[in-house]
């Protein structure tokens, strides 16, 4: 299904992008997590065609992406930790699982009668959040299992043709998918790591954050197999990299500078988060045959960062 003409728009054209929603199309759109691909989260064809786009199982469920003040809009019971947690982390990278309203259509959810909300802090997403008026629902604009995209011309390279448009808006700042925490009462439990660590979750809650990101009970849609690229990925420790000779198909991604041609150094956790995909991404060169990852050690973003590595590395 490549038969759609899809349009790139620039930041200054949101207005285009918020008919084409109201038209109940799909538009990728710029966040500071990684490049979304919207729907109106109210209209349920428009979110099915979500999951024919990317190749998705409809059974994994969309965050809807709002601004902070339409939590009553999509949120049966919103408690004070609900609360402390926006005001503390939104706009921003944290998505919070709550029980539902019905304005949720259940091709948002899964099924599920909870549903993940987002208040995203690009600019651009604000921009369009308050123009179009209702939550979107979106995940990230890739090919199911494929890298996500963080910047438009990624979206292009896996979704182009088979959506209506892409908003343009340079690379997304944090590089990573959000932390995604669910509510339950008092409860709070880690379902997804992001750039907002557990321990930053516990000091705003005031609560025990229960680990819940392996095992039976993970986030729907947490498969072990994801974010890969085309040729194979290894996870390689920094001081393993002395034995290792590399070949002209090796791409080299590290933390450390690496004397090897083809290598893309990430200094720190921060740069390594943001540039991650973006090097990913080089491995479906069909020139490349293996990509060594060299990943920071130290950094609150390790963990979520070496989240995201295991399943590039699953086979
Ligand atoms: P993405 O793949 O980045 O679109 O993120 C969507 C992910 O959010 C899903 O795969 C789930 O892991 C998680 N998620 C969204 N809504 C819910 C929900 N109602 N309950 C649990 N996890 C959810
Ligand atoms: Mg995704």
């Amino acid at each position: 299904m490549a038969n759609i003409s899809t349009q790139l728009l620039d930041s200054h054209e949101v207005d285009t992008a918020a008919e084409l929603l109201t038209a109940g199309e799909l538009v990728a759109i710029p966040t500071e997590t990684v490049y979304g691909l919207a729907a109106d989260a109210e209209n349920a064809p428009a979110v099915a065609k979500i999951f024919v786009a990317k190749g998705r199982p409809p059974s994994q469920p969309l965050i809807v992406h709002i601004r902070p003040d339409w939590v009553e809009r999509y949120a049966s019971d919103w408690t004070n930790v609900g609360q402390r947690l926006a005001e503390a982390f939104w706009p921003g990278p944290l998505t919070i699982v709550v029980p539902k309203t019905e304005r949720v259509p259940h091709e948002v959810t899964g099924c599920l009668d909870s549903v993940g909300l987002r208040a995203p802090s690009h600019p651009v997403a604000i921009e369009l959040l308050d123009r179009f008026g209702r939550g979107l629902a979106a995940p990230s604009a890739n090919l199911y299992g494929h890298v996500s995209p963080t910047v438009a011309q990624h979206v292009l390279d896996d979704l182009d043709g088979r959506i209506a448009a892409v908003v343009e808006a340079g690379a997304s700042r944090v590089g990573l998918e959000s932390t995604i925490v669910a509510i339950d009462g008092d409860h709070v439990s880690l379902l997804r790591r992001g750039a907002i660590t557990a321990a930053q979750l516990g000091s705003a809650t005031g609560q025990t954050v229960v680990d819940k990101t392996m095992g039976p009970t993970r986030a729907p849609g947490m498969v072990l197999s994801h974010y890969a690229p085309a040729a194979p990925v290894e996870i390689v420790d920094a001081s393993a990299l002395a034995n290792i000779t590399f070949g002209p198909g090796d791409l080299v991604i590290a933390a450390v500078p690496v004397d090897h041609v083809y290598s893309v150094h990430l200094p720190d956790d921060v740069s390594f988060a943001a540039g991650l995909y973006e090097a990913l991404r080089k491995g479906d060169d069909p020139a490349v045959t293996r990509v060594l990852v060299v990943p920071p050690v130290a950094g609150d973003l390790v963990p979520a960062i070496m989240d995201r590595l295991r399943r590039a590395a699953h086979r």
